[in-house]
């Protein structure tokens, strides 16, 4: 039965209402990104239920897996050439920088009988996916805007993703400008202006998102609270929502410090220990890399300490916790953005739901 992840949509339902209330609040509609946890239905079925119409994913796969929900979908990562055929089916918008793509979208969604939108991005600095030649920008969309069943849905911008350069109001206004020369080359108002991720939020709460842009994509924030420029949580959400149980299946006391000849790790760096003294209550439990990600995750209990994982073990130091622990108790994680990811991901992790 472990390990054992909790789903509180109870919470979740909460941030989603929050975030969508400070969104509107500034003009800016949200695209509900589901790639944390590889588009379950169960989970963004909530988005929905809260008022989000637009639901988005980096993989078709997690489309598919959300084919049953009414909603606008769109895929966040250029198209792969050689899944446009499952693309077209799955998604109503995908987000693109290269040309051939759009044309073979287009032949596709012909051949389906569908239509497709294209939003065109646009490199502001990061150095990920988007156009850093806007005037090619511009030319695809001309081009895009006249292939058979395709239509430039908009334009957007991906930061703090790759090289962490932060939202800023210059490089906003620098995309509705690109924006203003899309809709003008195209002869008609674009529909979406997409000004990133939950990296912009801290921004947007300081007023600096320039009129004009009219959609975030945020994944993040919605599930965890938090915006990711200062990395903070924003009040009126929860922290909580993934929680994870795993079974202690060793404990004894130790010592705080190895003995012997230190080697280095599987990366090739020397690991580094705390001193806490000879005699330290640890619990191994069941629980990896695989199917967790240390760094980002916290025991549920403060006083306990998470000392690191292997691929198949957790070591902690209970030491300080209250309460008796067993071999066989269940301890519980509080998981953060990539650790949540690696649960959906790992075929051993059991999942529930609850909805307080
Ligand atoms: C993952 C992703 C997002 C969502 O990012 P969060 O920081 O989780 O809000 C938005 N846009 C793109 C292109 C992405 O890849």
């Amino acid at each position: 039965m472990y390990p054992l992840l909790t789903i509180n949509l109870g919470h979740l339902r909460e941030n989603v209402r929050t975030m969508k209330r400070l969104c509107g609040e500034h003009g800016i509609r949200i695209t509900g990104i589901t790639k944390c946890f590889t588009g379950d239905p169960e989970i963004a079925r909530i988005y929905l239920e809260e008022g989000l119409e637009i639901l988005g994913d980096s993989r078709v796969d997690n489309l598919e897996r959300l084919s049953g929900l009414e909603a606008e979908k769109w895929l966040i990562r250029p198209p792969m050439l050689s899944e446009i055929e499952r693309l077209v089916r799955f998604a109503d918008v995908s987000l693109n920088s290269e040309i051939a793509v759009i044309r073979a979208i287009s032949e596709e969604a012909v051949r389906q009988g569908r239509k497709h939108k294209v939003v065109l991005m646009a490199d502001l600095g990061d150095i990920r996916e988007g156009y850093i030649d806007y005037e090619e920008l511009k030319r695809t969309a001309v081009e895009a805007e006249k292939l058979p069943n395709v239509e430039v849905g908009g334009v957007g911008v991906n930061l703090t993703c790759f090289s962490f350069i932060q939202h800023d109001t210059e490089k906003l206004l620098k995309l509705t400008s690109i924006a203003d020369d899309v809709s003008e080359a195209i002869g008609r108002k674009v529909e979406y202006v997409s000004g990133g991720n939950s990296a912009a939020l801290d921004l947007m709460l300081r007023g600096g998102i320039p009129a004009g842009v009219n959609n975030l994509r945020l994944g993040e924030s919605l599930l965890f609270g938090k915006e990711r420029a200062r990395y903070q949580y924003l009040p009126g959400t929860h922290k909580d929502v993934f929680m994870l149980q795993c079974e202690i299946v060793e404990l004894k006391e130790k010592p705080s410090l190895p003995w012997g000849t230190v080697g280095v790790d599987s990366y090739g760096r020397r690991p580094e220990f705390t001193d806490r003294g000879p005699k330290r209550l640890k619990a191994v439990c069941a629980l990896g890399k695989q199917d967790f990600d240390p760094e980002t995750t916290v025991p549920a209990d403060p006083k306990m300490i998470l000392l690191g994982a292997s691929s198949d073990h957790l070591m902690l130091d209970l030491t300080d916790a209250d309460g008796e622990f067993h071999v066989g108790d269940p301890i519980t994680l509080q998981l953060g953005y990539f650790s949540t990811m690696r649960a959906f991901t790992s075929d051993f992790v059991k999942k529930v739901y609850i909805d307080s």
